[in-house]
């Protein structure tokens, strides 16, 4: 399978999960499986609980807009992504995470909003960085795995003064830098560890150990490292895309976000075609504050696209081409 097809399926799979799980939010477990008992049935891209069926949330709305930053900043330009956000959430969104809103609409500047309000709740550990990441996750592959991981620290920083967030969102850059080299992400967890700061990596090698089950999870899977820990054990002890968000979903709780991430990196592993298409095709991510833009299935295939392509990396100025051996090396640069 090619790496664009990984890369198109890594953010189309984690809006597509976003919408199939918005539904089903802060319900009990096993609501998903009790109405669609049969994987394949159809019908499941339902709506419900204000969403229209296959209309994506808060979770891809966001991820849309450092997308779109990214393309068209050309690289990674954080207060233009926090001003964007800004405008996202000052349109009245249908959704946003409470932590999320109050960082963005209390007038500090961009690189001090998250941290204040860090300090002053001292509660920050949510999953709203990690819920939008597949696309950045996507852009910043090719950049190797000490880049992804620290651009993902630095756009979660954005609304999450939590390093236990930051962190999170780094391990979920690299699992899908993996999946889209074709690797199994799983089996790297170990060495991803590594990467994570020592201060935060006993936590994530609990819920991200071979033998962790969502049940043992010690705080709501609105948490990062639950969420994070349910994704991953979704996309383990499934052989597929459908089966893995079904599995998210069938968890409970914050079913839209932890259906975005597993679905993030099951599409990543399994690539676009593995979606199914009666749920991408129901697919519409309205953007609040940016008019009546609503993406569908083309324009989000584009962007994905135009985000794995963008994201290669280029010879820093003045640095001879041969001079980039890391980018000589990349298997990433084989498309
Ligand atoms: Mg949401």
């Amino acid at each position: 399978m090619k790496r664009l097809e990984r890369a198109v399926g890594a953010v189309i799979g984690s809006a597509v999960g976003d919408a199939l799980g918005a539904p089903f939010e802060f319900g009990p477990a096993g609501v998903f499986s009790a109405r669609f008992p049969v994987c394949g049935d159809g019908g499941e891209m339902c709506g419900g609980g204000g969403w229209d069926p296959g209309e994506a949330t808060d979770d891809t709305q966001m991820a849309i807009l450092v997308a779109e930053s990214l393309i068209e900043r050309d690289g990674l330009d954080l207060p233009d992504i926090f001003s964007r956000f800004q405008r996202w959430a000052a349109s009245e969104p249908k959704d946003i995470g409470l932590q999320t809103e109050d960082v963005l609409t209390n007038g500090m500047p961009w690189d001090l909003a998250a941290a204040v309000h860090f300090q002053v709740n001292r509660r920050a550990a949510g999953n709203g960085s990690l819920m939008r990441a597949s696309p950045s996750a996507v852009y910043f592959a090719a950049d190797g795995q000490r880049a992804t991981m620290d651009a993902a620290r630095r756009i979660a920083a954005l609304t999450h003064g939590d390093r236990a967030a930051w962190e999170g969102t780094a391990v979920f850059h690299e699992l899908v830098r993996r999946a889209l080299l074709g690797a199994d992400p799983i089996a790297a967890i170990p060495d991803i560890l590594d990467a994570v700061h020592p201060g935060h990596r006993d936590r994530y090698a609990a819920v991200l150990s071979r033998d962790w089950h969502p049940d043992q999870a010690t705080e709501f899977n609105g948490a990062v490292w639950p969420c994070l820990g349910s994704a991953v054990w979704a996309v383990r002890t499934t052989g597929g895309y459908e089966e893995a968000v079904r599995a998210a979903i069938d968890l409970g709780g914050d079913t839209d976000t932890v259906a975005a991430v597993s679905g993030g990196l099951a599409g990543a592993c399994y690539g676009a075609d593995a979606i199914p298409a009666r749920w991408s095709e129901l697919l519409h991510v309205p953007l609040p504050g940016y008019g009546d833009r609503v993406l569908r299935l083309p324009e989000l295939h584009d962007l994905a696209l135009r985000l794995a392509a963008q994201g290669r990396p280029k010879p820093a100025t003045g640095e001879r081409e041969s001079a980039g051996s890391a980018a000589d090396d990349n298997p990433m640069n084989a498309v």
